[in-house]
């Protein structure tokens, strides 16, 4: 059985790869892999993949890579303190979309 990816949505305006959520621009680069676009310099990108790290996600930028990330080697759970604001921002969309997916899916039934 082929499983439709909920991160993949299927409506016409979410073709666009392109977004803007809350002020920072995001673009998909695979499944749960996202550059997202530093709000300060917005010709900086950090890549962010939510399933790295057992589900803790992981980020480019120098927050998540030297705050955030050392702690995680102690705590071992997926906190969102342990997320960058980029990783957090791609998740709420991720899972926005997992949202709608499964409300269109009841709808069908
Ligand atoms: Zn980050």
């Amino acid at each position: 059985m082929e499983v439709a990816d909920p991160d993949e949505p299927d409506e016409p305006e979410d073709l666009i790869e392109e977004r803007t959520i809350c002020g920072m621009r995001l673009e998909k680069t695979g499944r749960g892999c996202y550059l997202a676009y530093s709000q300060s310099r917005p010709e900086t990108a950090y890549a962010v993949d939510i399933n790295a790290y057992n589900g803790l996600g992981s980020c480019e930028c120098d927050d998540f890579r030297f705050r955030r990330y050392p702690r995680w080697k102690t705590v071992r759970q997926p906190f969102d303190v342990l997320r960058c604001r980029h990783l957090r921002r791609v998740r709420t969309h991720v899972l926005d979309q997992i949202i709608k997916f499964y409300a269109k899916a009841e709808q069908q039934q």
